[in-house]
């Protein structure tokens, strides 16, 4: 058993009673009161229709106006929630429902067919967020967490190998959110736009914020760069997290402009992000922060802070002020494994042994500078070694994506038969774009070292991306297998 804490919702609402807790983008407003009685209405519900402490329940939602209070029903009738991505097919999803042992899912409308194709086969009973009865009259709900309970399971997002189901804590969350509030500061008239879908851990962090600090957040149902310039603009967003093609589209609707003296902070993750696009940010006075994380350290842990981001441009920090980082290198700027430790991470995967390591092995390859701030390098699965050395694809791609005209770069290694592997580069490129090997190959020479460079090019129309839109460099080589056999 753990510590245990007042349901935080509950102190929301006693502490900050008519504050706005969600404002949808449309306008509407729920404050914490609100938002507390609807979530425990949902509970009675959810009690009245068998779930009980300690129940898996799963939702697959788009970022639907329904979910935040769901998300908070589930805690407060003590179920473990798994959040499933809506971009997985029927069979990934039953895949992850019959692992996560679900007994009952709730989709939105939209969604119902889906869910009842993917839990035919399985002992599951669905029903539609608006189906959960609201005047089921009151029940025990939850009013404390054990820091130790499970309250939710997401699957990483299997760009190296199949999901994992990641169990979270009540204390990782509230870790969590705490950690990152003594990075960034936390004022009185914060407000955080949530863009990113509830569903990932980096979204789903946001809402947990929110009710742990206090918060206001504005809720969005799909990315929209207007609307998120509105926020930021007219209704005094201060804080916004994305992931790099939203902070590329950002920037292209910004135009020369910058953004007001109040916003404070773009949170940035996810996966690796390309230095062009940072200077760019920086050359706009945007408040930038890359950060790196995991669905099994609750989002980030470690962060760059405002006072070093221009300075550490590339870097994604130090660890949060609970968290431990190391990479298992010598010395510094060589690069290792990043090992994690904190009270944010997952102790462990759903159905898997726990490890019995004190540090957590993230797969993830990274250095460090004299001031101890990480530089993430690429994953330890993904490097490529070429005649002894190694490279790392991350590092090829963000230059081949600042050559006029590619809109992304996917590179992976090849077989070859003098260096073992070399790097092949997949390109997408704008439209009308005459592709020009040579020129490229100029624009390399001072760039990237020579055995750094591809060896060949393929113009693709797209790359290859799971259901979280990131890019799985082991598919590319079919994109051109798949092309061969159409010839
Ligand atoms: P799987 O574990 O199933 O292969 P995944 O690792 O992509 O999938 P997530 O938990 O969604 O699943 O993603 C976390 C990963 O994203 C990190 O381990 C890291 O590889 C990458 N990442 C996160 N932040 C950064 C960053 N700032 N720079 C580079 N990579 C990052
Ligand atoms: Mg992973």
């Amino acid at each position: 058993m753990g510590e245990k804490i007042p349901h935080w919702l509950d102190k929301q609402a006693e502490t900050n009673p008519n504050k706005t807790a969600i404002r949808q983008s449309d306008g509407e407003i729920v404050t914490f009161k609100e938002l507390r009685n609807e979530s425990r209405q949902i509970a009675y519900g959810l009690r009245g229709l068998g779930v009980r402490k300690g129940t898996h329940i799963a939702l697959l939602a788009e970022n639907h106006k329904e979910v935040p209070a769901f998300i908070h029903a589930s805690s407060y009738a003590g179920a473990v929630l798994v959040l499933l991505n809506t971009r997985l097919t029927p069979a990934e999803l039953a895949f992850q429902l019959e692992d996560a042992e679900v007994q009952f899912l709730f989709t939105s409308n939209s969604l119902k067919g889906r869910g009842e194709e993917a839990s035919q086969h399985l002992p599951i009973r669905q029903y539609s967020l608006e189906e959960i009865p609201r005047d089921a009259g009151e029940s025990d709900v939850e009013e404390e967490f054990d820091l130790d309970d499970v309250y939710t399971m997401m699957y990483t997002s299997g760009t190296t190998g199949n999901p994992k189901a990641v169990m979270h804590t009540y204390g990782n969350h509230w870790h969590s959110a705490i950690s990152s509030a003594l990075n960034m500061g936390l004022h009185e008239e914060d407000q955080w736009l949530v863009c990113l879908p509830l569903f990932h851990v980096g979204g789903f962090s946001i809402l947990m914020k929110s009710v742990v600090y206090g918060m206001t957040i504005e809720y969005m149902g799909t990315f929209d760069e207007k609307i998120i310039q509105e926020a930021i603009f007219e209704r005094g967003i201060t804080h916004v997290s994305v992931v790099t093609v939203m902070l590329r589209r950002l920037l292209d609707h910004l135009g020369e402009a910058s953004y007001p003296e109040h916003f404070r902070c773009m949170l940035l993750g996810g996966g690796p992000v390309p230095k062009p696009l940072l200077e760019r940010a920086a050359e706009r006075r945007i408040p930038v922060f890359q950060t790196y994380g995991m669905t099994e350290t609750s989002s980030q842990i470690a962060t760059l802070d405002p006072s070093s981001a221009l300075r550490k441009l590339g870097s994604a920090g130090r660890p949060l002020s609970t968290a431990q980082l190391l990479v298992d290198a010598e010395k510094e700027y060589e690069v290792g494994e990043i090992l994690v430790r904190g009270p944010m991470v997952s102790k462990k995967y759903y159905n898997r042994e726990a490890s019995d390591e004190a540090f957590f092995r993230t797969g993830d390859l990274g250095y460090k500078d004299e001031e101890g701030f990480l530089y993430v390098v690429d994953r330890v699965k993904d490097v490529i070694i070429s005649g002894g050395e190694n490279v790392y694809p991350a590092e090829i791609e963000s230059v081949l994506s600042s050559f006029p005209g590619v809109i992304e770069a996917g590179v992976t290694g090849i077989a070859n038969e003098k260096w073992g592997e070399v790097p092949a580069a997949f390109l997408v490129l704008e439209e009308h774009t005459l592709w020009n090997q040579e020129e490229m190959e100029r624009f390399l020479e001072d760039k990237l070292a020579k055995y750094k460079r591809p060896h060949v090019y393929h113009i693709v129309p797209e790359l290859p991306r799971n259901a979280s839109n990131k890019l799985v460099r082991r598919r590319l080589p079919s994109l051109v297998e798949e092309h061969k056999d159409e010839c």
